[in-house]
């Protein structure tokens, strides 16, 4: 089981983690960040596996992920 942290200072709410997860983890904030993006959000459900394809695929290197 893995985790993740999104840093939403840095997100810019491009989407594309939610759309590259393949377990469905991530969803769009309601809130906005201080830039006035919509920031990603954890769901945290449990099925996490850690694969890091978001994290890699984050063009602003918003999120980490722990194993
Ligand atoms: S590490 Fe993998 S499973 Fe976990 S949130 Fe990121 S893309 Fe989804
Ligand atoms: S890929 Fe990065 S910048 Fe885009 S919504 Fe996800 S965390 Fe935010």
């Amino acid at each position: 089981m893995g985790r993740i942290v999104i840093r939403e200072e840095l997100c810019k709410g491009c989407e594309i983690c939610v759309f590259f997860c393949p377990k469905k983890q991530i969803v769009m904030s309601e809130k906005f960040n201080s830039k006035g993006h919509h920031s990603s959000e954890f769901r945290d459900t449990g099925e996490c596996n850690g694969c890091t394809v978001c994290a890699v695929m984050c063009p602003d290197v918003a999120i980490e992920v722990y194993k």
